[in-house]
């Protein structure tokens, strides 16, 4: 029988377990700022690895969660796998109680199915086939998964980092493109703020004297879009401003949030530099910017072009015509990529509306993928 027909049959028949296994997971809310909760549920994953023959660390994580890794096969001393993935959420702890866990047909529901609790189902239900086959995968496999994704990564990045340089190649398990594409390509993304201080006075009795942060502010955010190129896929966003006290006050003080994604490392050098640049119009402002670039952008390289190949070939010999694509968000597997390691993003279930009230993932693309990821630790 073929790999792949092998591979379907053993997930198959798990389906309603599986579907259990990820209610439970679904079920233990895990915000990316309650340590109490992400804690209880890494040592529940932590469980489940050992279950699957892992050889299990909960990483000290003093501010955030603990960080789940898990390593697999024996120490052959080749460079293994790595499986990256995070399993803290966007949603506040209650909301179970409006988007309780449900499955109707194909379709399940629930706060942080789909980004991405489903992709811990999947790598459950991919190591279950591969012992059931009697199968074993020829190198060594690291699953990690981490507590603060959804909140930049700053509490895993250099633990992501080291993984991935001691690895042959990295497949991330976020969700996929809406599509079901995986992602050879994601935006960098950088977070700045800039604090103005002028100089307040009496609006009606002595304007002269005030130095107006906000109206500064104003020549800044246009300066700030100019710095933009949409054409390379650079863009700059003024999300939030504020300023001022009472409209008969020259306002001393003003400042901006910016967002701001690229494609190429030369950008991010580019925007930083000119971001730096910015100074004031008016005299006596003193303009302070902080922040700068945290994920790089993750590049369509030759490395991560050779390993996207070898996957659409292997998916290919389970009936699958896996596709690729770009997106402007970012995830961890920026990391890994700006290192020069092979990687590939989009791994996780087919499903929709990340962050939204109809977070859903498709059951029947949970087994198809735990199969894919199956054949993946395989035969890469
Ligand atoms: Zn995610």
């Amino acid at each position: 029988m073929p790999l792949g027909q092998a591979l379907f049959d053993a997930i198959q028949p798990r389906r309603d377990a599986l579907l259990s296994s990820l209610r439970s997971l679904v079920e233990h809310e895990s915000p990316s700022l309650d340590k109490p909760a992400l804690d209880g549920l890494a040592h529940t994953i932590g469980k489940r690895f050992e279950a699957l023959g892992g050889r299990v660390d909960l990483i000290a994580n003093e501010i955030g969660g603990l960080h789940v890794r898990a390593r697999f096969g024996p120490e052959t001393g080749e460079k293994p796998a790595l499986v990256i993935g995070h399993y803290d959420t966007v949603w506040p702890m209650g909301t179970l109680a409006m988007m309780p866990f449900r499955v109707e047909g194909n379709v399940a529901f629930g706060p942080g199915i789909f980004d991405m609790k489903a992709s811990l189902t999947l790598i459950e239900a991919a190591l279950e086939a591969i012992r059931s086959l009697g199968l074993s995968h020829p190198r060594p496999l690291v699953v990690l998964f981490t507590s603060d994704e959804e909140i930049g990564s700053l509490r895993s990045r250099k633990l992501i980092e080291s993984e991935a340089l001691a690895s042959a190649f990295t497949l991330v398990v976020e969700p996929p493109l809406s599509n079901g594409g995986l992602k050879t390509a994601r935006k960098g993304n950088g977070m700045f703020n800039l604090s103005l201080e002028g100089r307040a006075s009496h609006a009606g009795v002595e304007p002269e004297k005030g130095r107006n942060a906000i109206v500064e502010l104003a020549h800044q955010i246009l300066a700030i879009q100019a710095i933009a190129r949409p054409e390379v896929g650079t863009t700059l966003n003024v999300g939030v401003i504020a300023g001022g006290s009472a409209s008969n006050v020259v306002p001393a003080h003003a400042s901006a949030e910016i967002d701001a994604r690229i494609i190429s490392a030369s950008e991010a050098t580019r925007v930083d530099a000119e971001m730096r640049a910015l100074r004031p119009i008016t005299p006596d402002i003193q303009l302070t910017l902080t922040g700068g670039f945290n994920r790089p952008p993750m590049e369509r390289t030759p490395a991560v072009i050779g390993l996207y190949e070898r996957v659409k070939a292997i998916g290919a010999t389970l009936g699958l015509d896996l596709t690729e694509g770009s997106t402007g968000g970012a995830s961890d597997g920026n990391f890994t990529a700006a290192l020069g390691i092979p990687t590939i993003d989009g791994l996780g279930c087919p499903g929709a509306d990340a962050h939204g009230v109809n977070e859903h993932i498709l059951v029947d693309g949970l087994l198809e993928r735990a199969a894919l990821m199956a054949a993946l630790l395989l035969g890469l």
